[in-house]
């Protein structure tokens, strides 16, 4: 399944390299999803992806290359997959950034509420950790 992109979100590159990906940030939209909400959760993979375009983007105007895993791709029943290249995503930047990347997103149970919630909480602050970083708001 393929998150849905509204159609007033410019998300390729290029758009991106001009400034104006930016319009559909919101490092809140990270904390609002509900355990076991698939709506939710289905718009919170949509602003995580969004947000790590622009991170992405932003640091290859820096010289800062980073792997661009395809984070839209997501089926919000089934993460497993996901989990794992936007794992991948988060360790790569912070280790290009210097950051620390405090949380195994792997050892996360999705279907476990405590893990669901430890999990979102401290995603959302690493995001607000690299959007710091970048001078991304
Ligand atoms: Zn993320």
């Amino acid at each position: 399944m393929f998150v849905s992109v509204p159609e007033h979100i410019i998300k390729t590159p290029d758009n991106l390299a001009q400034g104006y990906g930016t319009a559909g940030i919101n490092l809140d939209a990270l904390a609002y999803v509900e355990f076991g909400d698939i709506d939710g959760l289905q718009e919170f993979l949509f602003h995580n992806a969004i947000q790590h375009r622009v991170f992405y983007e932003t640091m290859m105007r820096r010289g800062q290359a980073t792997p661009d895993y395809p984070l839209f791709d997501a089926d919000p029943k089934n993460l497993d997959d996901w989990l794992l290249l936007h794992n991948q995503q988060h360790e790569a930047v912070a280790k290009i950034l210097g950051l620390d990347n405090p949380f195994q997103l792997l050892d996360a149970d999705f279907n476990v509420e405590d893990d669901f919630y430890d999990w979102i909480g401290v995603h959302q602050t690493i995001h607000e950790q690299i959007a710091a970083a970048l001078g991304v708001t």
